[in-house]
């Protein structure tokens, strides 16, 4: 092997150079660096279309930073075993470093990536860069992992936090020849037809820009947290979640840009660093339970009896159940690829409850709509959210989409922005336009069952079903 033999650093979900300790120890190590991304589809998680559009944005923002220290990132698609052993062999690679991810399929596969580059006495190592605390780091006192959020938070909270990785940029050495790379746009990760259109608006797929709105989130917002958490109708979260999923911003960056300037013991700060703390738990368990993607963590749901019906789930994705709040957030969805979390779990509720739909079902719609999608954070949400998982909201608390968007949108400004034919009806029947009178109906240009569906269950009807199928599951307990 050459002296000068280069390091192979393989970007993954970890799509920045800073706070990056693969990128910090191929710069310690002293070698020219040759950056890499290889595009390997899950066969069973494959990206969605929403996901596909941000990493070909983000790719290209890694691509331009890379090149101002004279880098270039080498694109190559195929499975990653064979495209790491072609280039360490063809370009007489010294070294492999990598951050970790933590997907069953991916955890499988890198290690035994590992173990061959290991026999071929190349260097090899991966760092954490994703979590503030890796799975196996975290457990109770009987050796397990939490099952249980507040628990587990606490104990986290105990620990001392993880600072940034400095990487010495100005100290990386270019390599004499580049590896041959494929073309960002021959990998057509942007949709054919234009349906992304509302996404340009909304969004600034570039680490620059999910850095920019931290701040601002921090200057202005985090202090309501506790309130902004809750409002779809306001501008009261970070929409930093695409931004962390791809580690263009890694959790120790929001850690320290909190750090002394708000109080993180009380209010919205508290609040907004326990929600980091729930993406954490998430990973945890999707670590611990490997399976839960497709199976629910308490053995006794996989005797629910829901009850699939194509209609129904098409007219759920349509954001066409006749509750407003449900559908506003089903067309944001669909139309900026993100949704607020309060929403999500609404969104979610009517499914698997009023629909007896399978949660699965769900995670599936949101795994290809979400810029966001994210295999540990979705997985946990739709397990909350169907009482199944981890910590989940229990199976006969059934929110009631009225109320909900009554409290929550209180002026329904949120659902007058998605779902525009009910935009003239008054705020007092904004969340339930059957009960608006028939000159209310007409004066809003609103012709229920043409323009705007009737819900698609009644409220009382849906619970008493959704109850009623919880109770048949009490013999499997
Ligand atoms: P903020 O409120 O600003 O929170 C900051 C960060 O904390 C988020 O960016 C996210 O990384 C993390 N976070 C917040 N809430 C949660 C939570 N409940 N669970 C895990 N992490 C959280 N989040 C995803 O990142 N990807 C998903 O695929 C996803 N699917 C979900 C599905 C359902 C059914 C539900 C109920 C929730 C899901 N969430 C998912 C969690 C949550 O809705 C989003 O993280 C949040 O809405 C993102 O907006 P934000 O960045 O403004 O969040």
């Amino acid at each position: 092997m050459s002296v000068n033999a280069p390091t192979l650093l393989w970007f993954r979900l970890d799509l920045r150079l800073d706070d990056n300790p693969a990128m910090q120890a191929a710069i310690a190590r002293g070698k020219p660096i040759i950056p890499v991304f290889i595009y390997d589809e899950d066969k069973d998680w494959p990206l969605g279309g929403a996901t596909r559009w941000w990493l070909h944005h983000a790719l290209a923002d890694l691509q331009e930073q890379l090149s101002c220290h004279g880098l270039k990132l080498v694109l190559q698609s195929g499975d990653s075993a064979e495209v790491i052993s072609d280039l360490v062999e063809k370009h007489e690679i010294g070294a492999v470093f990598w951050n970790r991810c933590y997907e069953p399929r991916t955890i499988a596969r890198d290690s035994a990536i590992k173990q061959q580059l290991k026999s071929q006495t190349i260097e090899v190592e991966s760092f954490n860069t994703s979590l503030l605390f890796e799975p196996w780091e975290i457990k109770n006192k009987t050796g397990n992992p939490f099952r249980v959020f507040t628990p587990f938070w606490k104990h986290c909270l105990a620990k001392s936090f993880p600072k940034t990785i400095n990487c010495d940029l100005g100290a990386t050495k270019v390599p004499r020849a580049w590896p041959d790379s494929e073309i960002l746009d021959d990998w057509k990760l942007l949709p054919r037809i234009s349906w992304d259109a509302e996404f340009y608006k909304f969004w600034k797929p570039t680490r620059k820009a999910g850095l920019n709105r931290l701040r601002q989130f921090v200057k202005d917002a985090v202090h309501d947290y506790g309130n902004g958490r809750d409002r779809p109708d306001w501008d009261g979260t970070s929409c930093l979640s695409p931004y962390l999923h791809f580690g263009q911003i890694g959790p120790r960056e929001i850690y320290e840009a909190l750090l002394g300037k708000v109080d993180l013991t009380k209010g919205g700060p508290r609040q907004y660093l326990s929600e980091i703390g729930w993406r954490e738990f998430s990973y945890h368990i999707l670590y611990h339970f490997p399976s839960v993607p497709t199976e629910p963590l308490r053995p006794e749901f996989e005797h629910f009896p829901w009850e699939p019906d194509d209609q129904l789930l098409k007219a759920w994705q349509k954001g066409q159940t006749g509750y407003p709040l449900v559908d506003a957030g089903m067309r944001q969805l669909y139309a900026i690829g993100w949704m607020h979390n309060r929403v999500r779990m609404n969104a979610g509720s009517i499914l698997v409850k009023h629909l007896l739909q399978p949660w699965q079902d769900g995670a599936r719609w949101f795994w290809d709509t979400l810029v966001d999608a994210d295999l540990a954070s979705n997985t946990q949400g739709w397990q909350w959210t169907a009482g199944c998982g981890a910590d989940g909201a229990p199976y006969f608390r059934v929110f009631n989409p009225v109320l909900q968007g009554q409290r929550f949108d209180t002026e329904g400004d949120y659902v007058r922005r998605w779902v525009p034919e009910l935009a003239k009806l008054p705020s007092q029947y904004i969340h339930q336009p059957w009960e608006a009178p028939d000159s209310v109906l007409a004066a809003a240009d609103v012709k229920l069952c043409k323009t705007y569906p009737l819900p698609v269950v009644e409220h009382q009807q849906g619970r008493r079903r959704a109850l009623d199928a919880y109770e048949k599951l009490k013999f499997f307990h």
